[in-house]
């Protein structure tokens, strides 16, 4: 309540330059009276955006549920009145934040709707379609819950299943994964290859659990709030949480076949899946040595290099055979190149790794908590 009383100078003088700026700067008593109004509305902002996060009006949400929705029209009504069922008997307050990732049907419209008659639902809407894992990341970024739970909009997860992850998070885990114990999809082309990649996954990230694409998680704010996601990089947040130090736990969650509209998604999924798991793998292991990575190979290609140069000289001094008469001087050489290039590339990674983490303060640690320590590093 300070702030009623004392409005910050830094909001003061924000007014008086905009004032300072403004087009009726030739008529002094216009430019004071201009100057007041800028400085009310500057301060009166000021409260503003204090007192309303503060939720003087509206209780804050515990739980916010993250939808992104495309072309789901068919779907949103269900969605709703099934979520209102689920989420009114948690006795707990929640929020919905229904994504939609530039659906070219009705569904914007059926979600205006709905968010008319009931402010816990609230509504992003993109310019255009940027993917499920955007549409995941905004509503994220815009949750106010202690706990964010991310489903889908087409009724293949049962908001029913809320009940059993948050039971199970308040066992003293910061992640649980919905497991699709019985998963109703195709088997070819969506079955198999999740199988596969599922498997993968597991042995290369080292974190078991059986399913990683099933939307529907709860997480701890603290753990999903500094999290980027990328790509398709959803599915991983509980590897990354592991490796970070959550606790994270799988149970099973109900699945339905979908009824209305299309998946949006085919087989070429499963390869972006293998990428990105590349791409975390690297970057939780040697994002702050990626030297380590791109040296080992040029340093293995170097020796390459080298061992198929002794042999061309053994060739030529003991066994008479000319350095043209075989392919080994080309591979030298590509060798050679290849070293360099990966050593310089190594190198190069390191200046931008430290512009990274130099340029936005981060750091290559993280605490959890601390005692009799003052001050707070981010
Ligand atoms: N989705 C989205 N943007 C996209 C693709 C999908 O917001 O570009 C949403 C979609 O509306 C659904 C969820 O992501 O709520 C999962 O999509 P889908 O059901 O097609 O995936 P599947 O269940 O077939 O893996
Ligand atoms: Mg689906």
């Amino acid at each position: 309540m300070n702030t009623v009383q004392s409005p910050s100078p830094t909001a003061m003088s924000g007014a008086s330059t905009s004032s300072s700026s403004s087009s009726l700067s030739h008529n002094p008593s216009l430019v004071a009276s201009n100057k007041i109004v800028a400085d009310r509305l500057t301060y009166e902002k000021s409260i503003y955006t204090r007192v309303i996060p503060t939720g003087l009006t509206r209780p804050s949400p515990e739980i916010s549920v993250v939808i992104p929705v495309y072309n789901e029209e068919e779907n949103v009504d269900l969605l709703y009145s099934k979520l209102v069922s689920a989420l009114d008997q948690l006795g707990r307050a929640w929020e919905a934040i229904l994504v939609d990732d530039g659906s070219s049907d009705q569904s914007y419209n059926k979600l205006k709707e709905i968010a008319a008659g009931d402010t816990r639902i609230k509504v992003l809407r993109f310019v255009r379609n940027f993917g499920q894992t955007a549409a995941l990341a905004a509503g994220i970024d815009h949750a106010l819950g202690d706990v964010i739970i991310p489903m889908d909009a087409d009724l293949q997860n049962d908001p029913a299943d809320v009940k059993k992850l948050l039971e199970k998070l308040d066992e003293g885990y910061d992640v649980v994964s919905g497991w699709r114990k019985e998963r109703k999809d195709e088997l070819f082309l969506r079955l198999i290859p999740s199988w596969t990649a599922n498997k993968i996954i597991s042995s290369i990230s080292g974190v078991r659990l059986h399913d990683y694409g099933c939307s529907l998680k709860a997480y701890r704010k603290e753990v999903i709030k500094d999290v980027r996601l990328y790509g398709e990089m959803h599915r991983f947040v509980p590897i990354y949480a592991t490796w970070l130090g959550a606790r994270v736990a799988e149970i099973p969650v109900n699945h339905y076949a979908r009824q209305f509209g299309q998946s949006k998604y085919g087989i070429s999924r499963t390869f972006k899946v293998v990428l990105d798991l590349i791409t975390v793998k690297f970057m939780a292991k040697y994002f702050t040595k990626p030297i380590y990575v791109f040296g080992t190979a040029g340093l293995a290609s170097w020796i390459l290099s080298f061992l198929i140069f002794g042999w061309m000289v053994v060739l030529k001094y003991y066994y008479q055979t000319s350095f043209i008469e075989t392919p080994l001087p080309v591979l030298v050489a590509v060798f050679f190149l290849m070293g360099m290039q990966l050593l310089l590339m190594g190198l190069q990674a390191e200046i931008m790794m430290r512009t990274y983490h130099e340029s936005q303060g981060k750091r290559i640690y993280k605490v959890k908590s601390t005692l009799n320590v003052d001050g707070e590093l981010s």
